[in-house]
């Protein structure tokens, strides 16, 4: 077993980046842990009001400048920072397995599709331009430019430390706003490292901040009068006790995409070799910790012969993944993130059974690769008999689960998706097209697949989650993050 080099060494305090300066914070101080040797890698701060107020101050302040200077200008310094991410892939993706304990693998597919959207924010001369019409009445004209904002706050969920601040804060910076990004506190790590890299490509001070913390610096995000909007993604509840309540209440803009619990629906007729490695991927992939992971999956008829073929097989493969240290070339799941999130979803699993679900296959004991504690580690987990009522299936899991249900009909599966509280990612596996098509028409999922189970967007198109009654007007990525970080200005010229 050969592991790649750690390029996290020392136990560094990771420290915040506030005004072009890297500052200690003066707040508590947590470890950040490796959760798949319970070592402590580094030290973070968990700022206080304080620091948060004087990032936002920083940002104000580079705010004026940084607006007026042109919007090809302010591509450069994105293509600059593109450029330093490419030349640092490996390293960024290490470190998000070191911090996080998904496989090298998922990592770098994360920084890959992080860069894309530093990319396509390069292209923002084009992406902001606005509309013009001549003569809207004689010798008058109308046009409507997009202009920035302000300062804007990027809150981070856990899962997957480098993308996700990227969904919003290249499209941020590149329109001409200043930014804080709030990184979750437990992989703090890989934005400190991107923040290098905006050091290093010359960005201004002040107008890409990060603040460590929790709760204090959100709180201090959303409450302060200074900052225009917020992206946020992270879980359900905190999307809609904190965020949305409180951006509403001092007039923020507010993007937040909230938890999911997606289901994937099993055709007879699909193609059986080419779904089960997909659905291993969409199950089991970054040990079930994704938005877009499945959760349920909906087999569709009658035909006994089919079911048990399919599940054997689907079974034999979930049995052979290899679980151990993401930095393992030959690993295949890594641990969960940490032992917390593993006792929710072993609670999962229990009133799953409870409720009278059967296992088919159990991860709760697990072979690990390599000589590692059980902490944080799970094995895929597959239960059957689950019902569409079950908590299991209705409520998010968060990890490498997978609930099994029979349904007669496309109708009755279609159904079970629609009645779901999360409308993030679903997906259809058939070689019939009026299938294929009627479940795109029908289903509520702002992310639909057919034939492929991970539903991620490009970084041109916009990441369409819907959550329950949360039904974000934009998104982030592309031009719907384009159009959430401007304002429409629209001006009529009468030429005198
Ligand atoms: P989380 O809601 O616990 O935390 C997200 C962020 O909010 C963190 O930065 C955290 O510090 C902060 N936070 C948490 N509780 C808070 C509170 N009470 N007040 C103020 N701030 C608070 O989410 P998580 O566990 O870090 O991330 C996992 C969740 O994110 C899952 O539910 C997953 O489905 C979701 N997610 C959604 C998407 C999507 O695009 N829809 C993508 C990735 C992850």
């Amino acid at each position: 077993m050969a592991l790649l080099e750690e390029p996290i060494k020392g136990t560094p305090l990771i420290k915040n980046f506030i005004d072009g300066e890297w500052v200690e914070s003066k707040g508590d101080v947590v470890d950040v842990v490796n959760p798949v040797n319970c070592e402590t890698i580094a030290k973070v701060g968990i700022s206080t009001k304080d620091e948060i107020d004087a990032a936002v101050k920083a940002a104000q302040e580079a705010y004026p400048d940084w607006r007026r200077t042109p919007a090809v200008s302010r591509a450069r310094y994105v293509f600059r920072l593109q450029r330093l991410l490419e030349e640092n892939f490996e390293e960024i993706s290490r470190i998000q397995t070191q911090e996080h304990g998904k496989c090298i693998d998922e990592s770098r597919g994360e920084t890959r599709r992080g860069i894309e959207n530093v990319e396509v924010a390069c292209g923002i001369p084009t992406l902001m331009m606005g509309d013009a019409s001549e003569d809207i009445a004689s010798g008058i004209d109308e046009y409507l430019i997009r202009v920035p904002l302000g300062v804007f706050g990027i809150i981070g969920p856990f899962n997957f430390p480098f993308m996700i601040p990227l969904w919003s804060a290249p499209y941020a910076v590149a329109t001409g706003n200043t930014i804080i990004v709030k990184p979750s506190s437990e992989v703090p790590c890989t934005q400190a490292k991107v923040a290098e890299l905006v050091e290093e490509a010359g960005f201004p001070p002040g107008v890409w901040n990060v603040v460590n913390g929790g709760r204090t610096v959100v709180n201090g995000m959303l409450d302060h009068p200074n900052i225009e909007g917020i992206t946020f993604v992270g879980s359900t509840p905190t999307m809609a006790d904190v965020i949305y309540p409180r951006c509403g209440a001092t007039g923020k803009r507010v993007i937040a995409q909230g938890g999911a619990a997606n289901i994937l629906v099993i055709m007879p007729d699909c193609n059986v070799d080419a779904t089960i490695p997909g659905l291993m991927t969409s199950f089991f992939g970054n040990a079930g910790q994704r938005c877009l992971a499945a959760q349920s999956l909906v087999v569709v008829g009658e035909d006994d012969r089919f079911y048990d073929s399919f599940m054997e097989k689907v079974t034999t493969r979930a049995r052979n993944i290899v679980v151990g240290n993401g930095l393992d070339e030959s690993v295949q799941m890594g641990p969960v993130r940490d032992p917390q999130k593993k006792e929710k979803i072993l609670a999962y699993i229990e009133s799953g059974l409870k409720d009278g679900a059967t296992l088919r296959l159990d991860g709760r004991k697990t072979t690990i690769r390599g000589d590692y504690p059980e902490t944080c580690f799970l094995g895929p987990t597959i239960m059957e008999n689950v019902s569409r009522e079950m908590p299991v299936v209705r409520e998010e899991i968060f990890g490498p689960t997978m609930g099994v249900m029979r349904v007669k009909t496309l109708e009755e599966a279609i159904e079970i998706c629609n009645e779901s509280p999360f409308h993030n990612g679903h997906a259809i596996f058939t070689s019939n097209g009026k299938a294929a098509r009627q479940f795109q028409y029908d289903v509520i999922s702002g992310n639909v697949g057919i034939n492929i189970g991970i539903v991620a967007p490009m970084a041109f198109y916009p990441f369409s989650g819907m959550a329950g009654s949360f039904l974000g007007v934009l998104h982030t990525q592309g031009k719907e993050a384009v159009r959430f970080f401007t304002e429409s200005k629209v001006c009529i010229h009468r030429w005198l």
